[in-house]
């Protein structure tokens, strides 16, 4: 009898039980962590959809999880290491000096001027390197292997407007933001599998230091940048001219590194001249510099 009620309840009851506890425990655990992860995930949907506001130059609604003030900051904490990479600044004064008048003149005599971004130029000492960026905030860069191509001011002026339209469309904070909700999600995922956030941080700043817009930013910049070479008196097809130089910099020897940052050139030409031909439907004045 004791045998038969032995087995009955420890092999016949008591082991499939505890059988069944397990399972059920690891079933719970996943529970809270997909949980977890959900909430991860709600908050960080939240917060980029939360973070609107409204951007005057462009007229769009943006999502930027960033304030103005952190954007400045982040942009003033590259610049060193930017300089730095790019063979430091360009040591001719001169230069330089030219770089910041085109560059002060298109911010002070346009929209960019009621901004609260702190615009800086930058002339780097770069021969080899075709290129042209701007960080958030206001820090604009121009390699001396592009500055050295150009043909005009308003040819620096067009490369210049662009990088501002760059700014004050606040492309690079954007571009942030959604980086911010992919990590969010990433760590939604993560919480729901249990394991370690890693390598965020790092992932932040090569971001930051190898900012790709996408096709709608520079179209956008384009436009914007038209419009600060008119507003400072300078002729927009210009613009053109540089398109041109970045086509046939593609050919040579050198590194293309702008078309990593600037796709295209070829194809943004005719939408260049469309956004002209907005602006003066009757032909592009006379009095405009090129
Ligand atoms: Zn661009």
């Amino acid at each position: 009898m004791a045998r038969y009620s032995n087995r009955g309840s420890v092999f016949g009851r008591r082991l499939p039980m505890s059988y069944r506890r397990r399972p059920s425990s690891h079933r719970s655990m996943n529970k809270a962590r997909l949980m977890l992860g959900l909430a991860v995930a709600v908050v960080s949907l939240i917060s980029y959809f939360g973070s609107s506001s409204y951007n005057p130059v462009t007229g769009e609604t943006q999502y930027i999880s960033l304030a103005p003030h952190q954007e400045i900051a982040m942009g003033l904490q590259a610049r060193p290491e930017l300089i730095q990479q790019y063979g430091g600044l360009y040591p001719d004064q001169s230069d330089q000096d030219l770089v910041d008048r085109v560059g002060y003149l298109l911010v002070n005599s346009s929209e960019a001027r009621a901004t609260e971004w702190n615009f800086e130029f930058h002339l780097l000492n770069d021969a080899q390197t075709v290129n042209a960026f701007a960080l958030p905030g206001g820090q604009v860069f121009i390699t001396y292997a592009l500055y050295d191509q150009l043909e005009s001011e308003g040819q620096l002026a067009g490369v210049l407007g662009h990088e501002i339209g760059h700014v004050v469309a606040r492309h690079g904070a954007q571009h942030m933001a959604k980086a911010g909700l992919t990590q969010g999600l990433i760590g939604a995922v993560m919480a729901g599998t249990g394991r370690q956030d890693a390598g965020r941080m790092a992932q932040m700043i090569g971001q930051m230091v190898n900012m790709k817009y996408g096709r709608d930013d520079e179209l956008q910049s384009d436009h914007l940048g038209i419009k600060f070479m008119v507003d400072g008196g300078y002729d927009p097809r210009s613009l053109i001219g540089v398109m041109e130089i970045l086509a046939r910099s593609m050919g040579g020897s050198r590194q293309p590194e702008f078309f990593s940052t600037h796709p295209n050139p070829e194809n943004r030409v005719e939408k260049i001249e469309m956004a002209i031909q907005s602006i003066f439907p009757n032909g592009v004045p006379n009095h405009l510099k090129p």
